[in-house]
């Protein structure tokens, strides 16, 4: 008989997690406190970009993430044939530009280390870098460029995983409300208690609940440290040639989405659970577009928006099983790069539901880590 298993919020991991298992045969329930991927998912740009993202050292996260990136055409490849929808993903190479030539110094490292990963990794500069993107500004003295890192539209493969794992079979349950008990027996599995749902259970449940996940310390009987760092962000309408490549600065980056929009992101405020957008904090992006790409100057935004990172207090994910809680997993904390890790943290918790999870890689990720 196949396993069931309960995921724990339908943000992108979430309903990346039920696609995984769904694919390998478990029964799956996606229990949802309001819409999908309204949260953070929903509102990320998309950039899937371990190299511009890690800068220090290639540590454990920087190896998930590159995993992550490297499964990403072949998942998001079953993503759309399932889904029978469009994700917009593009590899189009990323710049991390820089103005003073006293920056350049530790890319020299940077470059050696993303070299020995076995990516491209090079400098360029003055009339190549122009030529690679002509709508930088003229003061900027060089760029790493990475030609593997790509994007995809968020929104898009959001939706796209929720129609796959209906079509696979998944029950789906949105507008769920909010947690009013979550109990596990030895015996009986897990059971779910929703404010707006009839009670659901399974053998097993995967808490992907993001930015919210510190509010199942009580019943997970561990320390769950993830706070909600607040990210506003904009767009503006653009033609293809505005920009051809994602570009990292020190204040804000760029990516250019095939439905029109160039996407400028993202602050990084402590406002706890107000997910509102500020004009001061908009402003920031639009000055910082001005500045490091003159063709923005004037231009008015198409949209703007905000949405609360999963952040941990190593800046790592929890993924992993909760000790002393048969059944449970957790898959959060994603902060910054959800987007990116959600095909890497689906196959590890997949692997997880399997008994065959890798513990050498899982060891920096232990959700019990926190835990005195
Ligand atoms: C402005 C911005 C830009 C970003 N850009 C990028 C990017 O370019 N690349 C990248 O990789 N990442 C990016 N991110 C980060 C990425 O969006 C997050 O890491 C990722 O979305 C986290 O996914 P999640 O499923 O854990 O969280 P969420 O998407 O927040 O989903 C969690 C879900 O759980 C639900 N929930 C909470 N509690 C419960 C409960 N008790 N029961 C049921 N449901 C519950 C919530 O309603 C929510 O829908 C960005 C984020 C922001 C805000």
């Amino acid at each position: 008989m196949p396993q069931s298993v309960i995921i724990l919020g339908g943000g992108i991991i979430g309903l990346s997690c039920a696609f995984e298992a769904a694919l390998r045969g478990y029964e799956v329930s996606v229990v949802e406190t309001g819409a999908f991927g309204g949260q953070a998912s929903g509102a990320a740009a998309g950039m899937l970009a371990p190299y511009s993202e890690n800068t220090d050292q290639p540590d454990a996260f920087f190896r998930l993430c590159l995993d992550s990136l490297r499964l990403y055409e072949s998942w998001n490849g079953k993503v759309e044939e399932l889904s029978g929808m469009k994700t917009d993903w593009v590899r189009c190479g990323s710049l991390n530009v820089y103005r003073h030539e006293a920056d350049l110094l530790p890319l020299q490292s940077r470059i050696r280390w993303h070299n020995e990963w076995g990516a491209r990794a090079e400098l360029v500069k003055g009339e190549a870098l122009r030529k690679l993107e002509p709508g930088l500004s003229h003061d900027i003295a060089a760029a790493l460029y990475c030609p593997e890192e790509s994007h995809i539209y968020a929104p898009s493969l959001v939706a796209a995983l929720e129609i796959a794992c209906r079509r696979l079979g998944g029950q789906l349950y949105g507008h769920a409300g909010h947690l009013l008990d979550l109990a596990f027996s030895q015996s009986s599995g897990v059971t779910v208690r929703m404010s707006l749902l009839p009670e659901i259970n399974a053998d097993r449940i995967v808490i992907c609940s993001g930015a919210w996940s510190g509010a199942l310390e009580r019943w997970l009987g561990i320390a769950i440290p993830v706070h909600p760092i607040r990210g506003q962000i904009c767009s503006y309408e653009s033609m293809p040639d505005d920009l051809r490549h994602m570009v990292f600065s020190s204040q804000a980056y760029w990516v250019n989405k095939p439905i029109g929009r160039m996407v400028c992101g993202a602050s990084e405020d402590v406002a706890g659970f107000d997910s509102s957008v500020t004009d001061r904090g908009i402003q920031r992006l639009i000055r910082a577009s001005e500045r490091w790409l003159p063709q923005l100057a004037g231009r008015d935004t198409a949209h703007r928006w905000a949405g609360l990172r999963p952040a941990t207090m190593d800046g790592m994910p929890l993924i992993g099983s909760v000790d002393g809680k048969p059944g449970a997993i957790m898959a959060a904390g994603h902060y910054r790069n959800g987007i990116l890790l959600s095909p890497a943290t689906a196959m590890l918790v997949c692997d997880l539901l399997d008994g065959q999870a890798p513990a050498d890689q899982l060891a920096a990720f232990s959700p019990g880590r926190f835990t005195a």
